[in-house]
């Protein structure tokens, strides 16, 4: 049963009440009568009326002020009111509208005309009360849909670990709050990339979500942690009193990367390095204490794969002198300060000198000679290495042109090329171009890539190291060994030659069985097919050993540092054509 619609009369004469009853008489409407506005105000609570006649003309509160005192009360303020007027009261009308009636009605009221204005007034208010409706689930549904929102935002999808977001909003509490016990600690994994390009993103997410597991037990009451993005978590730790409390609680976090994950079936070693920052009454915004905590941890990387450093201020200082550098690096760039040295790679068994290796040298009008060293990994993170990469390829080049125009067709110039420049979608037009420009015989020409490069991204490497091979040039391993295990793909690159990198060499003397890893290296390498190149020659022990491997080049300060290219000619001049040898014994270069 649907309830009655309800009109409420206000009048202080009831003879017009029984008039608007009998005109009303044949409709199904519900009808309440108060004789007085006061009355009437006071009764609108348990009436609840669906329209409001009201009275003009009344003794103690008068229709106009009624209306007014009903339009401000929140809960009645919506009820439609209709004005019963005499027409003497005409002038008032103004005012009853100005007070929020919504229509009037004339005295003598006519039954047709207050019907038709009682139904129109009504069919208004179903109206209005539909869209409060719709309104009011739109509202709802709002709601809702901002708290699923707030869910997504605040929690890492991969992990279900808290975002990076949850965590700023518990550190921004924390430091409104002005705690003084809490501790960030921010976490990266090492070599994470090369997990990715190992073993595909399935496998990391996998990995991903193991490594939240292992992390998770390290959380005391109270404390949290957040997957920030990538491979990176960290811990807001709380009731932390100074380092000493809290360096045995790192070592412990550091420690659970100490077993392998079994992921996919796969036992899979990883590390991570940690940097933390300490509450601190200086921090004001969130922001500030995560990035502290992010160079202390971008510090502890630098020491070396599962290291962990605290912040201090002075870190602030070596960033801001990476800043600098990073500007030098820039302007080294326009004015060309970069100059190419070559390093002779020499046939072990014959001194041959069968080829060079082009390595950069930044010289630096202040501080003279700089070593790649100092500028190519922050090169390399800034993408500045693309560039200045390309004008040593094509310096490079340039200088491998000349010693081909002077007859030396069988010497070979290596070239290195970064992760960066590997994995830059413009890298073979731009050797296309340079091969182009320079007119040199591209056979003879070396590109020197890392372990990480073709692991970065194994699918693309094979493609590209292709392309490369297509066009004659060949390809070396470079720094072989020390990157992450690529053996399982090695046979799958067309590469022609295996760098093993220097700490191996020089371990040949120092110990017997560190001096068993060059002997597996340079093995390997020959029963893949590849030549293998001996980097970091620096006696004539080690290069009596390699010769016994039958290890086929090898460079190092035994035969050559890398010299200017001026230094180059004068040797190969003073040599026949094509025929140039470069003994130990006669290190007339170094
Ligand atoms: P790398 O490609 O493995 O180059 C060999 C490094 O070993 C060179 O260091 C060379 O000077 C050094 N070396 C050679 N023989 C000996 C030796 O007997 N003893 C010792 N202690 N060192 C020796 P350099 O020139 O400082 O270059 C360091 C690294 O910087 C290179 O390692 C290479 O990875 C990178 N690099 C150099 N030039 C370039 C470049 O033009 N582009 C890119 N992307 N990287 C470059
Ligand atoms: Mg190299
Ligand atoms: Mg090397």
């Amino acid at each position: 049963m649907m309830k009655p619609i309800s009109i409420l009369v206000i009048d202080d004469d009831p003879n017009n009440f029984d008039v608007i009853e009998t005109l009303l008489d044949d409709q199904d409407y519900q009808l309440q009568y108060v004789s007085s506005g006061v009355a009437a105000i006071e009764s609108l609570d348990y009436l609840n009326p669906d329209l409001i006649l009201l009275d003009v003309m009344m003794p103690d509160l008068d229709g106009i002020e009624v209306c007014q005192r009903i339009r401000a009360m929140p809960e009645h303020a919506a009820i439609p009111i209709i004005m019963v007027t005499a027409l003497s009261e005409k002038q008032d009308l103004a005012r009853c509208f100005g007070a929020g009636a919504n229509d009037f009605i004339s005295k003598p009221v006519s039954g047709l005309e207050l019907t038709a204005r009682v139904r129109s007034m009504l069919l208004l208010r179903e109206q209005y009360q539909q869209l409060e409706a719709i309104n009011t689930h739109l509202e709802a549904k709002v709601l809702e849909r901002t708290a699923q929102l707030q869910a997504i935002i605040l929690q890492d999808d991969l992990t279900r670990l808290p975002s990076r977001v949850c965590l700023t909003q518990n550190l921004a509490d924390l430091l409104r709050a002005k705690a003084a016990d809490f501790a960030v600690v921010y976490l990266d994994c090492d070599q994470f990339k090369l997990i990715n390009g190992s073993f595909g993103y399935a496998v990391s997410n996998q990995l991903l979500i193991a490594i939240a597991e292992r992390l998770k037990p390290h959380l005391a009451a109270g404390d949290l942690l957040a997957r920030l993005s990538g491979n990176e978590f960290c811990f807001l730790l709380r009731q932390i009193d100074g380092v000493p409390s809290l360096e045995p609680r790192v070592q412990g976090i550091l420690k659970s990367f100490d077993t392998p994950f079994a992921v996919a079936g796969i036992d899979i070693f990883i590390t991570a390095c940690v940097g933390i920052a300490l509450a601190n009454s200086a921090y004001q915004y969130p922001e500030q204490p995560l990035q502290d905590a992010s160079i202390a941890m971008y510090q502890a990387k630098q020491q070396g794969a599962g290291s962990y450093q605290f912040f201090c201020p002075e870190m602030h200082q070596t960033m801001v002198q990476r800043l600098a550098l990073e500007s030098d690096l820039k302007r080294a760039l326009e004015r060309q300060e970069f100059v190419v040295y070559y390093q002779p790679i020499v046939r072990l068994k014959t001194f041959a000198l069968v080829g060079l290796e082009a390595l950069v040298r930044w010289q630096h009008p202040e501080r003279g000679l700089i070593a790649p060293g100092e500028f190519i990994p922050l090169m390399e993170t800034t993408g500045l290495v693309v560039p200045v990469g390309l004008l040593i390829l094509r310096q490079a080049c340039q200088q491998l042109y000349r010693w081909q125009q002077q007859g030396w067709s069988e010497l070979t110039v290596s070239v290195n090329l970064s992760v960066r420049q590997f994995a830059c979608s413009t890298l073979l037009d731009d050797i296309d171009q340079i091969l182009a420009e320079t007119q040199i015989n591209p056979a003879r020409l070396k590109l020197e890539i890392t372990e990480s490069a073709i692991m970065d991204n194994a699918e693309t490497a094979i493609g590209i190291v292709e392309a490369l091979r297509s066009r004659q040039i060949q390809i070396s391993i470079d720094d072989f060994g020390t990157g992450y295990s690529s053996l399982g793909y090695l046979h799958r690159f067309s590469v022609n030659d295996l760098k093993v990198d220097r700490s191996f060499t020089n371990q040949i003397q120092v110990s017997e069985s560190k001096y068993k890893v060059v002997d597996t290296i340079v093995t390997l390498g020959q029963q893949l097919g590849l030549t293998v190149t001996a980097e970091g020659i620096e006696t004539e022990p080690q290069l009596r050993r390699l010769q016994q491997l039958n290890c086929e080049l090898g460079q190092g300060y035994l035969f050559s540092k890398p010299l200017p290219a001026a230094d180059i000619d004068t040797h190969l001049q003073s040599n026949p054509v094509n025929n140039a040898l470069l003994k130990p014994a006669g290190m007339t270069l170094a």
